[in-house]
């Protein structure tokens, strides 16, 4: 059975789209058949993540009404189908956010595995994406401020009655001041899922275009979504 993830934060900057795209190639480096969405339509970047920018066809373009969503999927690394947003600022002027719903329902039944990444905050793309999902994984950063926001999140899914999958801590350093997995998951109430560290390489990957996974398998952070995709689709 198809199922949708929703990748969401409140925050801005925690690595959702880092985290969407690189769970995407791993998960089809595990053999499932993903897309990945980026429902960020206002600051779309998962496809620069993705290598598959300048696109001419995008997400915007279907909200528009102005395009099938056949033609806005590209195929990208690891076979992993990607929905980018474009960067056009005229084009998502005229995107209707409302149309969302029934964009998620045509890539559902295309894939075993699709990945929504979400904006940051709580609007109207973001709200869509969560109700149309079977689950949602939230992504903090190990701090307050993060934690804070993502409780806004947790609250709202389960005043729209998706599961919760759980947290990915993102940007982890063992700083002292950071929070720790066992307050995290006491104050959010949901389980951790996976532990991500700061990690120079996912700048890097990210400048080249390349996915993490893809270009730095050794890297700290790349074994790190691995583990989190292998779990997620129980692979010992
Ligand atoms: P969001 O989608 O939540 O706004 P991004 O995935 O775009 O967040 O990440 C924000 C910035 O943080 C990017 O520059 C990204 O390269 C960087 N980043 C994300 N995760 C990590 C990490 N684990 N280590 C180092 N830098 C990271
Ligand atoms: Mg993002």
């Amino acid at each position: 059975m198809a199922i949708a993830i929703a990748i969401a934060s409140g925050k801005g900057g925690t690595g959702k789209t880092t985290i969407s795209a690189n769970l995407a190639v791993a998960l089809a480096k595990f053999g499932k058949k993903v897309a990945v969405l980026d429902a960020d339509i206002a600051m779309a970047n998962l496809e620069l993540i993705m290598g598959l920018e300048g696109k001419p066809v995008t997400l915007n373009d279907v909200l528009a009404g102005k395009a099938d969503i056949k033609d806005a999927i590209y195929e990208g690394p690891e076979g992993v189908l990607v929905i980018p947003a474009g960067v056009s600022l005229e084009k998502f002027r005229r995107a209707k956010p409302e149309k969302l719903e029934e964009v998620l329902k045509a890539i559902h039944d295309l894939v075993e595995i699709l990945i929504i990444d979400c904006p940051a905050g709580i609007g109207k793309e973001t709200l869509i994406a969560i109700s149309s999902a079977d689950g949602l994984i939230v992504v903090v950063n190990p701090e307050i401020s993060s934690i804070s926001d993502a409780l806004k999140i947790i609250a709202i899914t389960k005043r729209l009655g998706t599961d919760i999958i759980g947290a990915i801590v993102n940007r982890v350093s063992n700083e002292s001041t950071e929070l720790g997995v066992k307050a995290i998951e006491t104050i959010l109430e949901v389980p951790v899922i996976g532990v991500v560290p700061e990690d120079p390489h996912v700048r890097k990957a990210a400048a080249f275009g390349t996915p993490l996974v893809i270009m730095y398998p050794d890297s700290p952070a790349a074994q790190a979504i691995m583990e989190i995709a292998a779990k997620l689709i129980g692979v010992k």
